[in-house]
């Protein structure tokens, strides 16, 4: 018996547009909604399982298919009742219901303030399956971040498919944000290095807004970013790093990096390594290019061959296991303030403003609870990590089922 179930794969504004679903439908009806991904072949492939479980464990209730997989392959209904493309998920400024109280659905809550972009990076679909770059007005935004803080969330995360593309800016839309959703603390998802700008790196000074930037680097060679049509250059890469470490010294630095893009040579491969070490990530997602239907690097000369990119992914990803212990080491003996998770384990799992992950003894601790903690290996100590290999990703991609952060 089904009576209302959600399944999400991909990024983080899925996930927020999957529970604001979830607020607005009644849970009496018998249906399942698959909120789907197309940015990876693994991502696809990852949906139609979805889809498929959904039909056998719930044959008699009605199956809807939602989100960017729709987009992209149009008429592949994968057996679902009803399609819902990304253009009829619901009013831009989205629903003012009552929010499910922190620790329920989600230990943090996930605020979508943008959607679509407006740039068109050759290895992407994104931005063709979820349209232009759209913004939320603020009056909705502060409402939904003092909903959320009312209702116990002790970190809002700001999301978006080209964040930083915010109408009028994500400074002021922080200061605003900070103001309304106190005493929550904010954390900004994956964000593109050339809209980091001094007014944000300013920001990062603010004792409630987390020491953590995700930057999508892709590659540190000046001439695949070029072929990716990324907006941004090596140099634009670093010294968005160096501003905000200038004021930030405990900055924790995560991002995505691509390898096996076309025509990558082992020298632009070597400079991305050197950049992930130069920059001291503290953490990697890791994409295999995969060609995407539709984009133009799908078309590109120099695909580069499976089992070298493979290593390359290997390679990177080691480094960023490297980067990773030595950030966390640290912290050894540090404060730090974790909003704990779920149990799994026997242990319950947190995550620290400067996300670093750690796990302890789940006696007396509850998901969504704020606990300053000591950081030791032992008490406290890092939870496991699980890296990435997928394929290909976007900027508002931080979260694929694939890759299971
Ligand atoms: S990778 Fe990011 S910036 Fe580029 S087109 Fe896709 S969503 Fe936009």
């Amino acid at each position: 018996m089904a009576s209302g179930i959600f399944m999400n794969l991909g990024c983080r504004t899925n996930a927020a547009e999957t529970d604001e679903l979830a607020a607005l439908l009644s849970a009496a009806d018998n249906y399942v909604v698959v909120n789907s991904c197309t940015v990876t072949t693994a991502a696809d492939r990852d949906t139609r399982k979805a889809a498929a479980r959904a039909r056998r464990e719930h044959p008699e209730a009605a199956l809807v298919l939602m989100g960017c997989y729709v987009d992209a392959h149009p008429g592949d209904r994968l057996g679902a009742d009803l399609l819902v493309p990304n253009a009829w998920k619901g009013a831009p400024q989205g629903v003012t219901e009552a929010l499910p109280p922190a620790g329920v659905r989600r230990s943090r809550y996930v605020l979508k303030v943008q959607d679509g972009c407006d740039n068109r990076c050759t290895f992407c679909i994104v931005w063709q399956t979820r349209g232009r770059s759209i913004s939320r007005v603020l009056p909705y935004l502060e409402d939904r971040a003092r909903a959320a803080a009312k209702a116990g969330y002790q970190e809002i995360v700001l999301t978006g498919i080209d964040l930083g593309s915010y109408r009028g800016g994500l400074g002021p839309l922080l200061e605003r944000l900070l103001e309304a959703a106190a005493p929550a603390r904010l954390r900004l998802s994956s964000i593109d290095p050339s809209h980091i700008d001094q007014g944000l790196v300013r920001l990062l000074e603010h004792p409630r807004l987390c020491p953590h930037l995700h930057l999508p680097l892709q590659s540190g060679s000046d001439e695949v970013l070029a072929r990716m049509r990324r907006r941004y250059d090596l140099a634009t890469f670093e010294r968005a790093v160096a501003s905000a470490r200038a004021v930030r010294p405990d900055l924790a630095l995560t991002g995505d990096v691509m390898v096996g893009f076309p025509g990558e040579s082992d020298e632009d491969f070597e400079r991305t390594l050197a950049a992930i070490e130069a920059a001291g990530f503290m953490d990697l997602h890791v994409f295999r290019f995969s060609p995407r239907p539709r984009t133009a690097a799908a078309r590109y000369a120099g695909q580069v061959p499976i089992a070298e990119a493979k290593e390359r992914s290997r390679r990177t990803i080691d480094l960023g296991h490297q980067l990773g212990a030595a950030y966390r080491a640290r912290f050894e003996g540090e404060e730090l303030d974790v909003i704990w998770d779920r149990v799994s384990g026997g242990r319950i799992r947190g995550v620290s403003q400067n996300y670093v992950q750690v796990s302890a003894p789940p006696q007396g601790r509850r998901a969504g609870q704020l606990e300053r903690v000591v950081y030791r290996e032992g008490s406290i100590d890092p939870a496991p990590r699980f890296s990435a290999s997928a394929d290909v990703t976007s900027d508002g991609e931080w979260q694929t089922a694939s890759s299971a952060r």
